[in-house]
């Protein structure tokens, strides 16, 4: 017992002894002493009640038994606050990821009703706030969706046209969550559809061009097979050109995968290229090609250098020039330059050829391009070049530019970034020097 209730006991008798003494009676002497007990309980229960009204911010009533009370309810008031605090940040945080889904969901009722939908959803399937609750019926209207949702359709995908723009493709899966509830996923799934054409327009590409040169093969070898020593010796030349379309392709096929699968290249392997060096290379073979049909020349700065993978250079320089010579009637001008352009080195080659048509410019990168299929497969064309230019370019930090003009002539030219430009150093002046 503390003194605080020894001091209230003491109190107590004190007000029943004086009542008893004063009224000559014992009885009210109790009477008056109970009074004051519950007069006080009923104090402090009046201050307890205030008090739950704020318990976390005012003090708990005086009395130490009441107190007890009040410090018990504090602990369960402010656990149970912790608790819902937590279960808030929770649901906070699930409705965050639930938001940044890339995929669009939607939870939809079995009569229909849409409960909820991130914003993925909505913006694929066209929906704003005010459709919750709504009947996605009424709302996405495509035969075979309106049987995915009313669980009539026995696959649980669907693709279908994207209602708010019907040249994207949407995927629609139904998830069953409870025997009222259905999860719709949502997926845009145009690019997936497009890399898979892409993919098999390339294979019956690549089928359809070896199938030309085989073709020819075979006729030649069907030929020769009963043939005499004297006429299988004038075959047999023959078949030089479609092998070695064969190989072009292949080769072409091989560059290209590798620099599609590959990353950016390491700089380690990346060194000092002297593009003037490797541009007289290319002009001289270039001219061996056109066989004095065309006037080449070349203007490139010696002293200009940048760091790169000399093969890739090579190879896109290479595929551009002989474009040019491929592509531009006998006694044209090709025009080569390499010099320090205004934002960085630039390499351009201009010809007086057939020029192409603007509609054709943005797509000459594209694997298999031509413009005109029997010109470039006469030139000996792979419809490659130009993507591998591309790929090549785009690991050394520029990117391939065209002005042409149909029936003048064309501009190949790309900007090699300033960083690139590397001055060739004295040692390997005295490395080239060197017998
Ligand atoms: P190809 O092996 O057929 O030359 P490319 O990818 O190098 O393939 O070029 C794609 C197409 O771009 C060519 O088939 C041709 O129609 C067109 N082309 C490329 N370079 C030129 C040029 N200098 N002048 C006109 N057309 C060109």
């Amino acid at each position: 017992m503390t003194t605080n209730d020894r001091l209230r006991l003491l109190a107590v008798v004190a007000i029943t002894a004086a009542v008893a003494w004063a009224s000559d009676s014992v009885a009210w002497g109790l009477v008056a002493g109970l009074g004051a007990v519950v007069l006080y309980a009923g104090l402090q229960y009046r201050r307890l009640v205030r008090w739950s009204r704020r318990p976390l911010t005012r003090p708990g009533p005086p009395d130490p038994g009441w107190r007890i009370v009040a410090h018990r309810l504090h602990r369960t008031i402010r656990s149970g606050r912790e608790r819902s605090r937590k279960l808030l940040h929770y649901v906070r945080a699930l409705q965050r990821t639930a938001e940044a889904v890339p995929d669009g969901w939607s939870m939809v009722r079995k009569s229909g009703e849409i409960e909820d939908f991130n914003q993925a959803a909505a913006r694929l399937l066209g929906l704003s706030s005010q459709d919750r609750g709504q009947n996605i019926l009424t709302l996405v209207r495509d035969p075979s969706a309106s049987a995915l949702f009313r669980g009539a359709e026995e696959s649980e995908i669907v693709e279908i046209a994207a209602p708010a723009d019907d040249t994207r493709r949407l995927e629609l899966r139904r998830v069953l969550i409870d025997g009222d509830r259905t999860l719709i996923v949502v997926r845009d799934i145009t690019e997936l559809n497009r890399a898979l054409t892409m993919r098999q327009d390339f294979v019956a590409n690549v089928s359809h061009e070896l199938r030309t040169p085989l073709t020819v093969i075979v006729g030649y070898l069907e030929q020769s097979a009963d043939a005499d020593a004297d006429t299988v010796r004038t075959i047999l030349p023959k078949l030089t050109s479609p092998v070695r379309r064969m190989q072009a392709l292949v080769d072409d096929l091989l560059t290209l995968t590798r620099l599609e699968s590959g990353g950016m290249p390491d700089e380690a392997a990346m060194e000092y290229v002297d593009v003037s060096q490797v541009l007289h290379i290319i002009a001289s073979e270039a001219r061996g090609l056109s066989g004095g049909r065309h006037r080449l020349t070349l203007q490139a700065d010696e002293h200009l250098g940048i760091r790169g993978m000399p093969g890739e250079l090579y190879s896109a320089f290479a595929n551009l020039i002989t474009n040019a010579v491929r592509y531009s009637p006998d006694g044209g001008n090709i025009d080569v330059r390499w010099f320090d352009g205004e934002d960085g080195p630039r390499f351009e080659v201009r010809d007086q050829g057939m020029g192409i048509a603007p509609e054709h410019l943005t797509r000459l990168t594209e694997r298999f391009y031509r413009i005109d299929l029997a010109p470039s497969r006469v030139r000996g064309g792979t419809g490659l070049g130009l993507a591998i230019v591309k790929h090549v370019l785009r690991r050394h930090g520029s990117v391939l530019r065209v002005e042409s003009e149909l029936g003048k002539g064309s501009l190949f030219f790309c900007e090699f970034p300033a960083s690139a430009m590397e001055v060739e150093s004295q040692d390997r002046d005295v490395e080239r020097s060197m017998p």
